[in-house]
């Protein structure tokens, strides 16, 4: 088999989300080159949750980065935000990149924080980049004062 750097960041996305597939039973991976984001999270009746990823998409943004993303998908399924309706979607995303920051690895929210201050991420729904560079900066500051 030849490893083309696609074949080695589909393993590596594998790799990396392995051990958390077995800690948190319940959702899936599935890559689709189709997607028009990093990654996102879908919805089916009766069903267990898919993390979907666009491959290219996080080739280019880099597995740090695209590991945080998707640690901004699973905490989506883990705080309930499907079954949530009170919550604003500007409050399921604020939520989403605060519980990212603080369980995805320090590097990833690093490139996340790069990422955002760059001027990358800004949406109606997620935020501006400014503000979400700042969310990972709160969570900084929340694991320093676990330690
Ligand atoms: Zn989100």
């Amino acid at each position: 088999m030849k490893i083309t750097s696609r074949t080695f960041l589909y393993v590596t996305t594998l790799l990396l989300a392995a051990p958390l597939a077995r800690a948190t039973p319940g959702f899936s991976y599935f890559p689709d080159p189709s997607l028009p984001d990093i990654a996102a999270v879908t919805y089916r009746p009766g069903k267990a949750p898919v993390i979907s990823f666009n491959p290219s998409l996080c080739k280019q943004a880099g597995v740090l980065l695209c590991e945080f993303y998707r640690y901004h998908e699973i905490a989506h399924i883990m705080l309930h935000h499907n079954d949530r309706d009170s919550l604003s979607i500007q409050d399921k995303e604020r939520e989403a990149d605060r519980w990212a920051a603080k369980y995805a690895p320090v590097h990833c929210v690093q490139a996340a924080y790069r990422f955002f201050t760059s001027g990358g991420g800004s949406t109606p729904s997620h935020g501006s980049s400014r503000i979400r560079a700042e969310r990972m900066i709160a969570s900084v500051e929340t694991r320093k004062q676990r330690n």
